[in-house]
C-alpha cells in the first residue's frame, strides 16, 4: 500500500520533492520541448483534413490554424526556463489556448462538431506523452481541465453545437486512463530516481570506510586545484597512513583491521566537518583536502585528527582493545602546483614522518 502511494508523496509540495522534480524536468525536457514544437506543425497540418471535410469552410479556418505556431513559443519556454512548476502552468496555459483555438476551427466547418469531435482524443494524449517532466499532482490537475474544458465552454454557451454526449463518452475514458498511465509512469520514476541516487553515490563512496573513493578525490583535487587559483588561500593536501598496521592484522586477524580503518575513518570525517572532503585513498591512507585554508589552521586540524586517533581505544567483541596511531604528510599549494607534485609533496612529508618517530604531522615544503 505504502508503494502505491509513494509516486503521490514524492511530488506532493510538503515532502522536499525539489530534487527529484528537477531531475525530472532535466531528464524529460528535451521530448516534452520538442513535443510542443512537433505538435504546433502537426497543427497547422492538418489544414488538409479541415479541406477533406468541408473545402469551403476550410478557407476561413487557416488563420486559426496558423494559431498553432504558438507552441513554438512553448518549445523555446521548454527549453530555456528552470523551474518546474511555472513551466507546467506555462504548457497548460498554452495547450488550453490551442484548445479553445480547435473548437473555433471545427465551429467554422460544417458539421465540425460532428467529424471532429475524435481531435479532442490528441490533447488527451498530451499529458502522459509531454507532461512528464511535471510533478504528478500538476498532471493530474492537467487531465481533468483539458478534459472539461470544451464542456466548460459549451456549457458557458461560448460555443454552440457541442457535441457533449459523444464528447463525454470518448473523453472520460480516455482521461481515466490517461491519469492511471500518469500515475504509474511517475511511480516508476520515483523509484528509477532512488535507484540512480544510490548508485551515484555508490560511484563516489567507499564501501568500508564510508568516506569518499580515491576516484572522487582526484577528480575533486582536480577542480579545488583549479579553483584555488581564484582565491587567496592555498589548497591543502593531507595523506594519513596508519602506522605499523600489519602487525595490527597479525595480531588481531585481518577483521579487527577492518574494524580499525572504520573507527580512524570517522574520526577523520568528523574533525573534516564542513572543511573540505576526507576520502580513503588506498587500503589504510586517507587523503584529506582543505581549500582555501591557512596553514595554522591546517596544521591544527592535522593534529587533532592525530591526537584523537591516538587516543580512541578500538575495541571488539571478543574483549580485544587495541589503539592505533596515524602519521600524517601535508602540501600546500602554490602557484605552479599541480596534482602530482603536490602528492609528491605529501608522500615527502609523510615519508620523514614516518623515518622520524611516526605519530605526528610532518612538515610542509616551502
Ligand atoms: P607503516 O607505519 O610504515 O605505514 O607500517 P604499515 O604496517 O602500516 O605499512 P604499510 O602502510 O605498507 O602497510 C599496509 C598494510 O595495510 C598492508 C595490508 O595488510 C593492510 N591493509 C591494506 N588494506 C587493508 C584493509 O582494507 N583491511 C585490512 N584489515 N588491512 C589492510
Ligand atoms: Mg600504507
Ligand atoms: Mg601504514
Amino acid at each position: 500500500m505504502k508503494r502505491f502511494f509513494e509516486g503521490l508523496w514524492e511530488h506532493s509540495a510538503l515532502n522536499e520533492p525539489k530534487p527529484m522534480l528537477y531531475k525530472k524536468l532535466k531528464d524529460h525536457r528535451f521530448f516534452t520541448a520538442n513535443v510542443f514544437l512537433f505538435g504546433g506543425f502537426l497543427g497547422v497540418i492538418l489544414w488538409i483534413w479541415d479541406y477533406i471535410t468541408d473545402p469551403e469552410g476550410a478557407h476561413e479556418t487557416i488563420g486559426y490554424r496558423l494559431f498553432f505556431l504558438i507552441l513554438i513559443t512553448g518549445f523555446i519556454v521548454i527549453r530555456k526556463t528552470k523551474n518546474p512548476y511555472l513551466l507546467a502552468w506555462v504548457s497548460l496555459f498554452l495547450v488550453l489556448i490551442t484548445l479553445t483555438d480547435y473548437i473555433m476551427i471545427l465551429t467554422h466547418l460544417h458539421d465540425g462538431m460532428l467529424y471532429g469531435i475524435a481531435g479532442f482524443m490528441f490533447y488527451m494524449l498530451l499529458p502522459p506523452i509531454a507532461f512528464q517532466a511535471f510533478p504528478l499532482w500538476i498532471n493530474i490537475v492537467s487531465i481533468l481541465l483539458i478534459a472539461a474544458f470544451p464542456q466548460l465552454l459549451a456549457w458557458a454557451e461560448v460555443i454552440q453545437g457541442f457535441q457533449q454526449a459523444n464528447y463525454a463518452v470518448l473523453i472520460w475514458p480516455a482521461a481515466f486512463i490517461a491519469i492511471v498511465i500518469q500515475y504509474f509512469y511517475a511511480l516508476e520514476y520515483h523509484h528509477r530516481y532512488h535507484l540512480e541516487k544510490t548508485l551515484e553515490k555508490l560511484s563516489y563512496t567507499d564501501m568500508l570506510s564510508g568516506l569518499y573513493n580515491r576516484r572522487y578525490f582526484i577528480e575533486t583535487f582536480n577542480y579545488m586545484l583549479s579553483r584555488t587559483k581564484l582565491s587567496k588561500l592555498p589548497l591543502i593536501l593531507m595523506i594519513g597512513d596508519i602506522d605499523r598496521f600489519k602487525s595490527i592484522n597479525d595480531k588481531y586477524g585481518h577483521p579487527a583491521g577492518d574494524e580499525a580503518i572504520k573507527t580512524i575513518s570517522s574520526l577523520i570525517r568528523e574533525k573534516v566537518g564542513a572543511q573540505g572532503i576526507a576520502a580513503r585513498i588506498g587500503g589504510e591512507e586517507f587523503g584529506i583536502l582543505l581549500p582555501d585554508t591557512d596553514v595554522e589552521k591546517a596544521l591544527k586540524i592535522a593534529e587533532e585528527i592525530r591526537a584523537s586517533i591516538a587516543e580512541q581505544v578500538i575495541t571488539l567483541p571478543a574483549d580485544i582493545h587495541f589503539s592505533c596511531t596515524i602519521s600524517i604528510g601535508m602540501a600546500v599549494s602554490k602557484r605552479e602546483s599541480t596534482v602530482s607534485t603536490l602528492f609528491k609533496e605529501a608522500d615527502q612529508s609523510l615519508y620523514e614522518v614516518k623515518h622520524t618517530g611516526r605519530n605526528s604531522v610532518g612538515k610542509i615544503a616551502t
